[in-house]
């Protein structure tokens, strides 16, 4: 992740600052501490995640749809969508029939 002021450098202080950033004053007020009300380890993530740009036709379980999906939480995006292919693609047909 790179600083969030500078965003030129790999952050390695709290806050998501780099060194210099982190320890340039007035800087680290501009950026609140990320760690008394978010979720660690997840960045400030909060909310309704929005759905991806794309439905997939992979199958779940298949290696596609398994890349799709870690493509969409590499984009923060939610990991479903409407229109994915079902589990059985052939049981949608059923159902609008049935
Ligand atoms: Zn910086």
């Amino acid at each position: 992740m790179l600083c969030r002021h500078c965003q030129r450098v790999q952050s390695n202080r709290p806050r998501g600052l780099c060194w210099s950033c982190y320890y340039t004053p007035g800087v680290r007020e501009l950026y609140p501490s990320t760690s008394k009300f978010a979720r660690r380890g997840v960045d400030d993530f909060n909310g309704q995640p929005r759905l991806p740009a794309q439905p997939t036709d992979a199958l779940p379980g298949s290696p596609e749809k398994v890349a799709v999906l870690e493509e969409r939480a590499r984009l923060g995006v939610s990991l479903w969508h409407p229109l994915d292919a079902p589990m059985n693609a052939e049981s949608r047909v059923l159902d609008a029939a049935g």
